[in-house]
């Protein structure tokens, strides 16, 4: 379980007045599921996420992931927790263009060992690259190199998936197959997902975040055993089957 308590993070500008990019939010977060945090450039998703991850440190505060204060880390724990537990995928891929896809997958690991080599294939099988292991990043395309990089989060086993706008440079059919990977990732790990699509949100997510300016100004989660439709009226969406966490209420 991810436990954020009082989560601040102040950016002080110089000859500016201080900048609140995150302001006091409290929320937790289950070990399974897909969370969609969204809401318009500069509300705040990217430092919050980062803040999860411990990408970034927080002003006041505190992240608990499991029991562990990860907030009071020192940086060698934190480099260490992240290591074991916790796997980013970013919007511009974040792999290694000197690796072949293979040797970007199993990066963390022993490659004389064999089973890892069985774990790197059937890695592979799992995000559709099979035929794809040799090759160097400059030879696929954007959908196949961010597959490489959820092969990467797949091969740690992370616990946590830490996505920030993954789909942001891909095209609708290879958003679709990046979000039902990720998706799958879900049933067995927590993955969130900053976006601006509150249309993808809808889609996929268990439960959708809003922030503004932020905060946290809706925290929607999806009820058990309802379809994903929704309807457009009056130009604004309406996303049935949803709990209202911030009021309690049913939606
Ligand atoms: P989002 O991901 O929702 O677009 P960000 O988390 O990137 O938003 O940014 C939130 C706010 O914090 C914005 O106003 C942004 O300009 C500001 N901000 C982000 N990073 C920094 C930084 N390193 N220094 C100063 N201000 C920052
Ligand atoms: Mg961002």
């Amino acid at each position: 379980m991810v436990e954020i308590k009082n989560l601040k993070k102040v950016y002080k500008i110089k000859g500016k007045s201080d900048l609140s990019a995150v302001n006091d939010v409290t929320f937790t977060l289950p070990d399974k599921g897909m969370v969609f945090i969204v809401g318009k450039s500069g509300s705040g998703k990217s430092t919050l996420l980062n803040l999860i991850g411990g990408l970034d440190s927080p002003t006041s505060g505190e992240i608990i992931i499991d029991g562990n204060i990860i907030s009071k880390f020192k940086q060698q724990e934190l480099t260490n927790y992240r290591s074991s537990h916790i796997s980013f995928i970013f919007q511009d891929y974040h792999i290694l263009e000197s690796l072949t896809v293979k040797q970007n997958i199993g990066v963390s690991l022993d490659l004389s060992n064999e089973d890892n080599e069985d774990l790197i294939a059937n890695t592979l099988q799992k995000v559709d690259l099979s035929l794809y292991g040799d090759r160097y990043p400059d030879e696929l395309s954007g959908g196949q190199k961010q597959r490489v990089a959820i092969a990467r989060a797949l091969v740690k086993g992370a616990k946590i998936v830490l996505c920030d706008e993954p789909t942001g440079n891909l095209d609708k059919k290879t958003t679709i197959q990046v979000l039902d990977l990720l998706k799958k990732i879900s049933q067995e790990s927590l993955v969130v997902i900053v976006s601006h699509s509150i249309l993808d949100a809808n889609n996929y997510a268990d439960r959708i975040i809003e922030l503004s300016d932020g905060c946290i100004v809706r925290d929607r989660e999806r009820r058990k055993n309802y379809s994903n439709e929704f309807k457009i009226e009056n130009n604004i969406i309406n996303i049935p089957h949803y709990n209202d966490l911030t009021t309690n209420e049913l939606i």
